[in-house]
């Protein structure tokens, strides 16, 4: 099972930010869009 704890994942519309303290292997949906995975050292600025 992959796990996605500890991963930041990122809300391109408003912009929320997340942390999995779990995953249950459902997708996440913001803003009616699923969240995107934030990469490491990637600051979400272009
Ligand atoms: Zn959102």
């Amino acid at each position: 099972m992959s796990s996605r704890v500890g991963k930041v994942y990122f809300c391109a519309i408003c912009g929320n930010e997340v942390e999995f303290v779990k995953d249950s292997g459902v997708s996440i949906i913001c803003c009616g869009e699923e969240m995107r995975l934030k990469k490491e050292g990637f600051n979400g600025e272009e």
